[in-house]
């Protein structure tokens, strides 16, 4: 069994920002999540697919993270998913210039018996009839569900988009994604109409803004830290969804009140992930980086006020 069972593109991402351009490197939610997710030394396994032009040394990077990628299933012939996007000035916005979905349009996931009890899934971004899949292949009942998904999935496949919502806990999504969905403009409102659609808690990510966490009339907002440079965003939105099912795995508690926990322990481990390209920052974090930060938060966030 693993404590936390993701599912995720695994893919190779061309991202262009102000300050430089890459050529195919390790994107997908997946391994973003998994990374993010390791800091808490929970046993994960990635549930993807790749084509045979994936570089092994990527797989190995991520065993060597104690990540199970055993059910990362290699498609001989074929070519790995592919994304590429541009980001703005401001960094807070992008535009999609190219996904080849290649070998994740026909996919069908395969969960390995022994992870058919996993106590947290975590769905990340991944075609909804996969998401749906996975969890019709769990042979019992986990703690926790959680979905992050993109407007990508909003536009081209609502309907199942709509099937897997109505069966998951949790949901992470970014603000424009909540509007769309929900067709408010008020968030709270969103989260509100969100709630109607099945998942019981609603998380919505507003990049350099932070995130609110949202379940019936109680919510809860995170900062995300203020750095002097963002480099490269991509993936933050995973890095979070990957630290905040990471940490509730650990503890073991899905409590509100915990939950405010894991979404601090994801809005902090998404502050490393953006200060260098791709998944490079997150492959090289230490544990006392990661401590050192969240003392930041907790002194960014804390005062003491007198009501009169
Ligand atoms: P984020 O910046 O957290 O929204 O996630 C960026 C990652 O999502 C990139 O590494 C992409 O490879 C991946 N991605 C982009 N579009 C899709 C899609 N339609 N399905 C699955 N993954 C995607």
């Amino acid at each position: 069994m693993s404590k936390l069972l993701i599912v995720g593109s695994v893919a190779f991402d061309a991202i262009e920002t102000p300050f430089g351009k890459t050529d195919k490197i390790l994107g997908g939610a997946a391994p973003y999540i998994a990374l993010s997710a390791s800091n808490f030394n929970v046993s994960s396994a990635i549930v993807s697919v790749v084509g045979e032009d994936f570089p092994l040394d990527y797989l190995t990077m991520l065993e060597r993270k104690n990540i199970d990628i055993s059910a990362i299933e290699i498609v001989k012939g074929g070519k790995t998913f592919f994304w590429r996007g541009r980001y703005h000035n401001d960094l807070n916005s992008r535009d999609t210039l190219e996904t080849q979905l290649n070998v994740l349009a026909d996919f069908s996931p395969v969960v390995p018996d022994t992870h058919k009890d996993s106590e947290i899934i975590m769905l990340g971004n991944l075609h909804p009839l996969v998401q749906l899949s996975v969890i019709e292949q769990l042979t019992t009942t986990p703690k926790l569900i959680v979905l992050d998904t993109m407007n990508f999935w909003m536009d081209n496949t609502l309907d199942d988009l709509l099937k897997v919502i109505a069966k998951v806990d949790v949901i992470t999504i970014n603000d424009e994604e909540a509007r769309q969905l929900s067709g408010e403009y008020s968030l709270v409102k969103a989260a509100r109409v969100i709630e109607k659609m099945g998942p019981k808690y609603v998380v919505i990510k507003k990049g350099e803004h932070g995130a609110l966490l949202f379940h019936e009339e109680q919510i809860f907002f995170a900062p995300a830290l203020p750095l002097e440079e963002v480099f490269d965003p991509t993936g933050a939105g995973d890095t979070f969804a990957g630290g905040f099912s990471g940490y509730l795995a650990k503890t073991n508690d899905i409590s509100f009140e915990n939950m405010k926990k894991a979404v601090i322990h994801g809005s902090n481990l998404a502050s490393f992930c953006v200060e260098k390209f791709g998944t490079e920052r997150m492959e090289n974090l230490d544990r006392n980086e990661v401590l050192k930060r969240l003392q930041q938060f907790k002194k960014l966030t804390q005062f003491e006020i007198e009501l009169f």
